[in-house]
């Protein structure tokens, strides 16, 4: 399996939660950035319909430490099986690209043993 360390702490965080007005957690990323350290963040969506995705959640974490650079991530959604592997949606594409243009390297985990570059229209 690829990156291992970055599923393990995807699914860590992977699982639907939910308040009065909220619901989080059914998507989850696990992003490793040029720091060596590893960031989670999982999806919020608002009942009003504001919300951010999990990407820009783990990205948020790593730029309050002063990091822009992702060498990879994994992105899982919650399914009734388990998980299933999710590329970056096109606004955290851009999100990330914009973050820092190198970014378009990152390695995005798509599968067990599958990668692509974020700039491969990941
Ligand atoms: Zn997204």
């Amino acid at each position: 399996m690829l990156e291992r360390a970055l599923m393990e702490a995807a699914l860590g965080v992977l699982g639907k939660k939910t308040n009065h007005t909220a619901q989080w957690g059914t998507v989850a990323c696990a992003l490793r950035a040029a720091n060596g350290r590893v960031y989670r963040g999982v999806c919020i969506d608002l009942r009003c319909s504001l919300g951010a995705c999990a990407e820009q959640v783990a990205a948020g974490q790593m730029v309050t430490d002063g990091e822009t650079r992702v060498n990879a991530l994994v992105c899982l959604r919650q399914t009734a099986a388990g998980y299933e592997y999710l590329k970056p949606c096109g606004k955290c594409q851009e999100y990330l690209a914009q973050l820092d243009p190198a970014n378009r390297e990152t390695l995005v985990v798509c599968g067990e043993e599958a990668v692509e570059r974020l700039g491969e229209g990941a």
